[in-house]
């Protein structure tokens, strides 16, 4: 293996560590203890565990937590009604519904509800409109996370080749807009690119955010190039469970100048650019200085 391994674990844990340092400094100087608020609709089990973590991970870095479980059959008159309640709550800087909805519920029209200036997720029209505008924005914490380890191996991103697989509006395409933010050139494949293989070996640097596992071979990987691996993957293998990456490491370890792992990767930096959300909405509330680096 030659590649720099990225330990998006330990990258996380700083950003924690820096959004704790400034809402120690809001409390004191200010009196401001930024809140977010977290909206579970249902019992789906993956978002059960999302939802704790968040949780406990808000009130760890000094912040206030609001947790809101509401039933499966819960009407979105209901919901919305909850979200406008959050909108004017002075103490709630973010809001965050947990997704996917149960079918009953519109997600565009829940999350188009919520306050833009209040959206941790980066998710409402308006931000998406301001991102892609290269506006100050609230931008998908993913992609966030990305861009930010980015930043932190590369310094300046400027004229680099991008390659991002995948054009989801939570991963893919936001991070193209934050690549293309940073002035690389930028290609956003999907399943109908024409051979892949080729668009990727152009990469300077290749984000991968399918949700195929191990679908990126090293031979894919132009040899340097910096990939960022998105994809959480659970599969069976010598009868364990184990989570991968859509690269396959060990073959792109190999060829690429530095690599995300699976898990320990972009995973864990997803919560914390969360946190750093919560604290820049907080920030921005109050008329103060947004926190430098943790925003795009
Ligand atoms: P989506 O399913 O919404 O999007 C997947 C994208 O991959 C689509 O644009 C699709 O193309 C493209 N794609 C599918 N098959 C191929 C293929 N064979 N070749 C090229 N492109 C293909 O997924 P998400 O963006 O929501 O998530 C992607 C991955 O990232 C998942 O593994 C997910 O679990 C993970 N994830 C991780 C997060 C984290 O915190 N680390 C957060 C969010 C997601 P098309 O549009 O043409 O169908």
């Amino acid at each position: 293996m030659t590649a720099t391994i990225i330990d998006g674990k330990a990258f996380a844990a700083r950003v924690r560590d820096k959004v704790a340092a400034h809402v120690a400094q809001l409390k004191e100087a200010h009196g401001l203890t930024p809140g977010l608020a977290v909206v579970l609709v249902g019992e789906d089990p993956a978002s059960q565990v999302y939802v704790r973590s968040k949780g406990k991970q808000t009130v760890e870095v000094g912040m206030a937590s609001f947790e809101h479980r509401l039933e499966a059959d819960t009407s979105e008159d209901a919901l919305l009604a909850l979200i406008d309640k959050l909108n004017a709550d002075p103490q709630v800087h973010g809001i965050l519904v947990q997704l996917p909805l149960p079918d009953h519920l519109d997600s565009d029209l829940v999350i188009n509800r919520i306050d833009p200036a209040k959206d941790v997720d980066g998710f409402h029209i308006s931000n998406v409109g301001l991102l892609g505008t290269g506006q100050k924005s609230m931008v998908p914490c993913t992609p966030l996370g990305c861009l930010m380890m980015l930043r932190e191996h590369h310094g300046s991103l400027s004229g680099m080749s991008a390659v991002v697989v995948g054009r989801s509006n939570i991963v893919g395409k936001p991070m193209a807009q934050l690549l293309l933010g940073d002035s690389c050139t930028v290609t956003i494949a999907h399943s109908r690119t024409r051979d892949l293989a080729a668009v990727c070996r152009g990469a300077d640097i290749l984000v991968a955010a399918v949700g195929r596992p191990e679908m990126i071979p090293g031979d894919w990987v132009k040899p340097g190039a910096t990939v960022i691996d998105v994809g959480i993957n659970r599969i069976e293998r010598d009868g364990k469970n184990r989570l991968v990456g859509d690269v396959d490491f060990d073959s792109a370890a190999a060829v690429a100048g530095a690599i995300t792992p699976v898990p320990g990767g972009v995973g864990p930096m997803t919560i914390a650019c969360l946190l750093a959300n919560t604290l820049t909405a907080a920030a921005r509330a109050n008329g103060l200085p947004e926190p430098e680096g943790l925003t795009a």
